[in-house]
């Protein structure tokens, strides 16, 4: 059976972010390694409900780098794409300067999309 380990650190604050949004439903979004959580992010409940709620955040993208490029992502990327819906931002860098890149997975084939940095 599948089981999640918390922290008492991460469960203090997540028992802490509950009684402030009292009395509306909290919610957050919890990260880690295996099932060992390793850090909590709170985030808002856009309905304000003390019955539902809905993150006014969502998970939009997972970034990595290419120090020694390509600028696309690779074969390994697809292999290991647990994530295939979420853009992926690849950042490479020449000789001066990074530049990030956007790719969205569409069956097994990386797309790039438009990246608008302002
Ligand atoms: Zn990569």
């Amino acid at each position: 059976m599948k089981s999640l380990i918390l922290p008492v650190s991460i469960h203090s604050k997540i028992i802490s972010n509950m009684e402030r949004h009292l009395p509306e439903e909290a919610c957050g979004l919890i990260t880690g390694k295996g099932n060992l959580a390793r850090h909590h992010f709170s985030i808002t409940n856009g309905l304000h409900s003390p019955y539902r709620f809905q993150m006014d955040q969502i998970l939009l993208g997972i970034y990595h780098s290419h120090p020694k490029g390509p600028e696309n992502p690779s074969l390994t990327d697809l292999e290991e794409d647990y994530y295939p819906d979420v853009i992926k931002l690849i950042g490479s860098k020449s000789s001066i300067q990074w530049e990030i890149k956007a790719y969205l997975n569409i069956n097994s084939v990386y797309l790039q999309i438009p990246l608008v940095i302002k």
